[in-house]
């Protein structure tokens, strides 16, 4: 599997919290396959209180369009999910259902957070994860600092946008051939 942005360079494996997710040592773009992304929802979680909150909560503020990009799996274009004024760009497969995140993509949707100061208790909840979850911790240096967004990040797309995949590909029929 390769990058979408560096079509040369090969992902690589990390694993967090019990789930596997391909990224690029070049870009530090993530992919997160739906399949793994459903491993990380059954996993038993007794903290999920903070799940009450939701940055996806309002359908109608979604957006999509078809992008050049294309998916490391499908190799067919992602399409670009936008959400409100958040300026957060999701890549989306329709095909696979997966998720393609570029490393400023990432940073948009903490800002986001911060601005609709959910990010505190997002923030608490993973601090105490990421004790937890160093040893087995199995990822690069680079990416050890960002180990608590991470942790946020992936929490979110388990539980919050997948739950929406269904509105999103009714919304990617609905474009323009
Ligand atoms: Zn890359
Ligand atoms: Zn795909």
């Amino acid at each position: 599997m390769f990058c979408p942005n560096h079509h040369k360079n090969p992902l690589e494996k990390v694993l967090f919290h019990h789930v596997e997710v391909d990224y690029c040592p070049e870009c530090l773009g993530v992919w997160f396959d739906k399949d793994e992304l459903r491993l990380a929802k059954d996993d038993n979680d007794a903290n999920l209180q903070w799940l009450d909150f939701d940055i996806w909560r309002d359908k109608g503020k979604f957006a999509v369009m078809r992008i050049d990009k294309r998916c490391p799996v499908c190799r067919i274009p992602f399409m670009e999910v936008n959400y409100d004024d958040s300026k957060v760009k999701i890549d989306f497969c329709k095909r696979c259902q997966g998720i393609w995140l570029d490393r400023g993509e990432f940073k948009q949707i903490m800002m986001y957070l911060i601005r609709k100061s959910d990010y505190e208790l997002l923030h608490q909840y993973a601090k105490n994860l990421v004790v937890q979850l160093w040893e087995v911790f199995s990822g690069p240096e680079k990416f050890r600092e960002e180990l608590e967004d991470f942790l946020i990040l992936l929490k979110l797309f388990n539980y919050k946008f997948v739950v929406q995949h269904p509105h999103i590909n009714s919304l990617i029929e609905e474009l323009p051939k």
